[in-house]
């Protein structure tokens, strides 16, 4: 196990924050885990688990230990004639791990091509794009526990997956490090390319129409994802960016409707068409509750384009917080307060970050 102190990870998170941990361990192999959690000093400290640092904002150094986390490999554990289940280490690159299985010709993740990130951090916050998430072909998880060392598998039923959330985003924040995801992938491919937006550039299907030919394989989806997201994402060698900043919000149907008065054409989603749930819908019933479109509330408030020293939102997606690589954590932080402080004094409605934002 190689200790660092006083590291900077301005190159390990996407945004491109300097800050500083007090102490930076790699864990590449499970021993390391071991060692770490043997060394009293260290395991008193504070701790965070860092992937690929594309999901992450932080704003101050961090007085503790930073994990980052590199555990690789890929096996084959079990296969028939419709199905492969594969194992693969946390720290494996997710887009990769995605260009391997299409390159195979399986199908289940490739609607999730091109999206920065460890496969650990997948069923973290349970990662999801054009309409399919990680959940449909997630197995189970290992994963090695902070407190005490013990492993743990840790089943689809027991994750608790959630609209970009899960077991590890909420109960169990910070307790495990998962080690290795398991992912059943299919031989027979199903593709949802029924992704569309008010914005005709963003339908999945006419990608796939420009850029191929029938009958389309995974690769061909996957592809047409990637070309799609290039399209209408920043680049993180341009820019610092963790993708959408917010998550998008649930209302009741009657504010709904008092925003579809101040709002052209607001897009909703059923939350009844939804294959997750939420304990805290239950007290006033699913059916009342829509999502709605976090970055249409913004592009609505002039937020798209708009620069503020350092920090500004992507021209094509007002969800996207962009940043110049002198922004700080600070100068983010304060600027996404103020798109949410916007949002609520005009629309009464509660942003809530989709970005874990680690402050100490
Ligand atoms: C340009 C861009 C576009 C994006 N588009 C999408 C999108 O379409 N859909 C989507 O869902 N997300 C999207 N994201 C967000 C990001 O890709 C995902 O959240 C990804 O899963 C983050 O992976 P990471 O390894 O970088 O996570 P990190 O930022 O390193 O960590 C995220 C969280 O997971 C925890 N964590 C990480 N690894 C482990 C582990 N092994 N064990 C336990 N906890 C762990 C961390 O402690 C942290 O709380 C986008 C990001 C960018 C930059």
């Amino acid at each position: 196990m190689n200790v660092h102190a006083d590291y900077s990870i301005s190159k390990l998170n996407t945004f491109g924050v300097d800050i500083k941990a007090k102490y930076f361990v790699e864990i590449s192999k499970e021993q390391d885990l071991v060692d770490f959690l043997g060394d009293e000093n260290l395991r008193s400290l504070p701790m965070f688990i860092l992937g690929g640092g594309s999901n992450t904002l932080f704003i101050n150094d961090f007085d503790g230990v930073i994990l980052r986390i590199n555990l690789l490999g890929k096996e084959i554990i079990s296969e028939d004639e419709d199905t492969l289940i594969v194992e693969v280490g946390a720290g494996e690159d997710w887009p990769q791990f995605v260009n391997w299985v299409v390159e195979q010709g399986l199908s289940g993740v490739e609607n999730l091509a091109y999206m920065p990130g460890t496969v650990g951090a997948a069923p973290v916050q349970n990662i999801a794009a054009y309409g399919q998430t990680q959940a449909d072909t997630f197995v189970s998880v290992e994963a090695m526990s902070l407190k005490d060392g013990s492993k743990k598998i840790f089943t689809k039923d027991q994750c608790k997956f959630e609209y970009r959330s899960s077991i590890f985003k909420r109960e169990l924040a910070g307790d495990y490090i998962i080690t290795k995801v398991r992912f059943e992938l299919s031989k027979d491919p199903q593709f949802d390319t029924n992704y569309h937006s008010r914005y005709s550039y963003e339908s999945l299907q006419k990608w796939l129409t420009e850029s191929a030919t029938p009958p389309y394989k995974p690769k061909d989806v996957a592809n047409a994802v990637t070309k799609l997201r290039q399209f209408k994402l920043p680049d993180v060698k341009d820019w610092g960016c963790c993708g959408s900043f917010f998550l998008n919000p649930f209302v009741t149907v009657e504010k709904f409707k008092e925003l579809q008065e101040k709002i052209d054409e607001l897009q909703f989603y059923p939350v009844t068409e939804m294959e997750y749930d939420r304990i805290d819908w239950h007290d006033t019933g699913k059916e009342q509750i829509v999502k709605i479109p976090a970055g249409r509330l913004l592009d609505e408030l002039g937020w798209k384009g708009k620069w503020i020293g350092n920090v500004g939102t992507f021209e094509r997606h007002a969800l996207c917080v962009i940043t110049k690589k002198e922004a700080s954590g600070k100068e983010i932080l304060d600027y996404t307060e103020a798109m949410k402080k916007s949002v609520m004094d005009a629309y009464g409605v509660e942003l809530i970050s989709e970005v874990r934002v680690v402050k100490s």
